[in-house]
């Protein structure tokens, strides 16, 4: 295994590491906390984060590390350097809205990390992604292949020219160099095209195996979308992902197959008529290849993003493990803030990543690390120091649980920000239902109220539901809101009535 840089931990000297924290902060309002909070004033002690190491830790803990041949190359020690600048313009995809590619900034750089904003939206829909990650392209990207660019608020879709609006607005576009070529599982097989139905897991509620639909090919991925449900639950895979099956899977294997959304007698789904009736192919059953099992057992320690604060990576341990998922617990954190996440997660790191990459790595909160002056605000929750804000990079930080992302009272409200989408009047919000290229594939109806227009409704009817575990107040609107912080929720379509045979399967 590759061993941590010790020389980087050695010449960081106290100020360069509180810079550090703060990353290469963009020049902009938002660096200046708007709630007075000092975010990083109760920073542990220098001697205590540099006595840190991985070494003595797992020393102590009697722990080991997940061996490094178990990340995927996503994950795994990067091969180039992050040469991304704040300020480069580039091309994305949402990861909100899987199907919609749109204009991005480079809003913040830290380590192998980069902070992302959609031009000509509010900051809190800034997302963070590593450097090579497959989801970005440079500018042209879109035209070059065929995707629609959904462009920044306020400028015609049939005005926008890329260079016109990198010239006007003096901007730069981020070399053609900086992104990475992918092809780590090699060309996407032939067989595999856009528009042939599949079976697959619905990520959000992975006990679910729903009827998808392949809604785009970029590169050695698919867009899988799910038959009549709106772009939220979309996801991109490679061919080899355990999430995707070939079409009677569920039949051989004695699990459930969830219809499409209002499908007219969904426990008598049947392929044959499906695929005649929307004049559809299956994707061949013997191009589908099964990954091998990933490997992450309980108690081996990594590096993982921590999705409430995503500008932090911490110290974790895997809990536990699925088929495709591991549970990550934070060290020295409460247990509620443990999560389930994809073994195939860009966000999971092995030990060393953040060291080698030049990112600060959270350790485990001990007490005795936090010196705290008198009279200093400081945030009520344990283990937490200020930084980060449940309202996104806005601000920066916080001094109590109202601003705090780990907050109980901010831990019951992960489905509160607004789709950036939805904030369009309705008339952009016509034009760009166009952007998805699956909409022709599915469509969607819940009573006008979603914003997915599509022209010819097929096999719409009263919206089947699936139950929400425990969460059956939450509001209609809100639903669709923030689906994709994932985390603690359950994943859910619609609340309220259930329909017989869509109930969510405990597991
Ligand atoms: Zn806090």
């Amino acid at each position: 295994m590759k061993q941590p840089n010790r020389k980087r931990k050695l010449s960081m000297d106290s100020k360069e590491h509180l810079n550090q924290d703060g990353c290469l902060e963009q020049a902009e309002e938002e660096k200046k906390p708007r709630d007075g909070a000092t975010p990083l004033s109760h920073v542990p002690s220098v001697a205590a984060q540099e006595a840190w190491s991985w070494e003595q830790y797992l020393t102590e803990q009697k722990a080991i590390a997940a061996p490094v041949e178990l990340f995927s190359k996503d994950q795994s020690f990067p091969e180039h350097e992050n040469g991304f600048q704040v300020g480069m313009r580039l091309e994305g995809i949402d990861p909100r809205h899987p199907s919609v590619f749109c204009v991005l900034s480079v809003a913040e750089v830290c380590g192998y990390r980069l902070r992302l904003h959609f031009d000509g939206y509010l900051s809190c829909y800034d997302f963070w992604t590593n450097a090579g990650s497959p989801d970005i392209h440079p500018v042209g990207w879109c035209e070059k292949t065929k995707h629609e660019l959904h462009i920044p608020k306020g400028y015609r879709k049939d005005k926008f020219v890329w260079m016109d609006y990198l010239k006007a607005c003096k901007l730069q576009n981020a070399p053609k160099k900086l992104f990475r070529n992918r092809s780590s599982n090699g060309p996407m097989p032939k067989e595999f095209q856009v528009g042939m139905k599949l079976e697959a897991v619905d990520r959000k509620n992975p006990s679910l195996v729903c009827v998808a639909t392949i809604a785009d090919i970029v590169e050695d991925r698919l867009l899988v979308h799910f038959d009549n449900w709106d772009d939220s639950y979309d996801y991109w895979c490679d061919v080899n992902s355990p999430y995707v099956q070939p079409v009677g899977w569920c039949q051989e294997n004695g699990r459930t197959l969830i219809a499409p959304q209002g499908y007219p007698d969904p426990e008598n789904f049947s392929w044959t008529e499906y695929l005649e009736a929307t004049q559809t192919n299956a994707v061949p059953a013997k191009v589908f290849k099964m990954r091998p099992p990933h490997g992450f057992l309980p108690s081996m320690r990594l590096e993982a993003v921590d999705r409430r604060n995503p500008r932090l990576i911490r110290v974790a341990t895997v809990i536990d493990v699925d088929e495709q998922r591991l549970k990550v617990h934070f060290d020295g954190w409460d247990h509620k803030y443990d999560y389930w996440m994809d073994a195939d997660s860009p966000d999971i790191h092995p030990i060393g990543w953040c060291d080698i990459t030049g990112h600060p790595l959270e350790v485990p909160y001990r007490a005795n690390d936090v010196k705290i002056l008198p009279g200093q605000a400081v945030c009520p929750t344990p283990g937490c120091r200020g930084i980060g804000h449940i309202r996104g990079p806005r601000y920066s930080g916080h001094h109590s649980a109202f601003g705090c992302p780990y907050s109980d009272m901010n831990l019951k409200k992960e489905a509160t920000l607004h789709d950036r989408l939805r904030e369009q009047t309705q008339a952009n919000l016509e034009s760009d239902s166009s952007h998805s290229r699956s909409k022709n594939l599915c469509s969607l109806n819940f009573n006008g109220k979603h914003e997915k227009v599509n022209s010819q409704p097929r096999l719409v009817q009263q919206a089947k539901c699936l139950k929400i575990k425990g969460k059956e107040d939450i509001d209609l609107d809100n639903l669709f809101r923030g689906l994709s912080v994932a985390g603690g929720w359950v994943g859910c379509r619609l609340p309220g009535a259930s329909s017989s045979s869509r109930q969510h399967e405990s597991h």
